[in-house]
């Protein structure tokens, strides 16, 4: 067993919250995860970004319980209200090897940080009964650093968000006030530690980082922020996604401005603002077309 299991179990500490709980001993932290992992469903998945999806899918996984209760949810069910199955670390291992033998192109982990241990010891038995797969670590990126630097080496592919400018809307959106230091600072650790993103022959992921920014209604003006954080604290060589996906769900329906989608006069200075930093990979949503399937993706400058 790894270290960060044991201590898991006696005061989990994954995660900014820090509840220090026991849940090896039963206790239950903000996340309500318990010991043994619990996933909604899993699979293969072709709505990622081009260089994750590749030509066979990603092999996602999407883990119940999360660290934000965010408001506007969509996977509220499974993250919020704990829908899912438990399985053991066999049981983990069996799964990763299932979307092995499928084809998938890589181990994709939807909301992994409550059960990161587990993950680390199931891929270590995934790894024993066949060739080893690229994590794709994807995450709403309100994590803890010290966590991420015992990932080094582990995670391949960083799949993160910067959702939030201020610590208020974070707050209200996510009940998370420290989620804007948090995904900052976590963003520059995997920067740090997987850089720009590099690709194989086909033209699939093998190690990088990709930074998401899911554009809230009545805060685009937070993604323009953020851009421009990225252009001076990380540089113009990181993959970004500008995503126009937002729909209302769970407790955003009927509180304004959560309970509506994106216009295009607050999405318009988000895509030109990512034109004017002129970062050199990446991908933006049409905003007639928001579904995750449907991402167009362009190079932004040229080579
Ligand atoms: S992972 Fe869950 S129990 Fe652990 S610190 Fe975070 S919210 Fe608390």
């Amino acid at each position: 067993m790894n270290a960060l299991l044991d201590s898991t179990l006696m005061a989990c500490e994954l995660c900014p919250r820090r509840c220090r709980v026991a849940r090896g001993g039963g206790a239950r932290g903000y996340c309500k995860a318990g010991d043994t992992t619990e996933i909604f469903r899993y699979g293969r998945h072709d709505g990622e970004e081009p260089p994750v999806s590749g030509t066979r899918g990603s092999g996602a996984v999407f883990f119940s319980r999360c660290t934000l209760r965010c408001l506007y949810c969509q996977n509220y069910p499974w993250s919020q209200e704990g829908a899912g199955r438990p399985y053991d670390l066999d049981g983990l291992a069996a799964i990763l090897d299932g979307l092995r033998a499928q084809g998938c192109h890589n181990w994709n982990l939807v909301s992994p940080t409550p059960w990161l241990p587990w993950a680390m010891e199931a891929r270590e038995r995934a790894r024993r009964t066949g060739p080893d797969l690229p994590i794709v670590y994807n995450t709403s990126g309100y994590e803890r650093l010290e966590t991420l630097r015992a990932l080094e080496g582990w995670v391949q592919v960083y799949l993160t968000d910067l959702r939030y400018a201020r610590p208020e809307s974070a707050a209200e959106g996510s009940d998370a006030a420290g989620y804007v230091a948090s995904a900052r600072a976590a963003l520059l650790e995997m920067w740090r530690q997987t850089g720009p993103l590099v690709c194989d022959a086909e033209g699939v992921a093998r190690q990088g980082t990709i930074c998401r920014l899911l554009v809230l209604p009545g805060r685009a003006q937070e993604a323009v922020e953020n851009l421009a954080w990225l252009a001076e604290h990380v540089g113009p060589a990181i993959a970004v996604s500008v995503m126009a996906q937002y729909t209302p769900a769970h407790r955003a329906v009927g509180r304004d401005p959560w309970s509506r989608r994106l216009t295009r006069e607050e999405y318009e200075p988000v895509v030109e603002a990512l034109e004017a930093h002129d970062f050199g990979t990446g991908w933006v949503q049409d905003l007639e077309m928001p579904s995750p399937d449907e991402l167009v993706g362009y190079r932004m400058s040229p080579d």
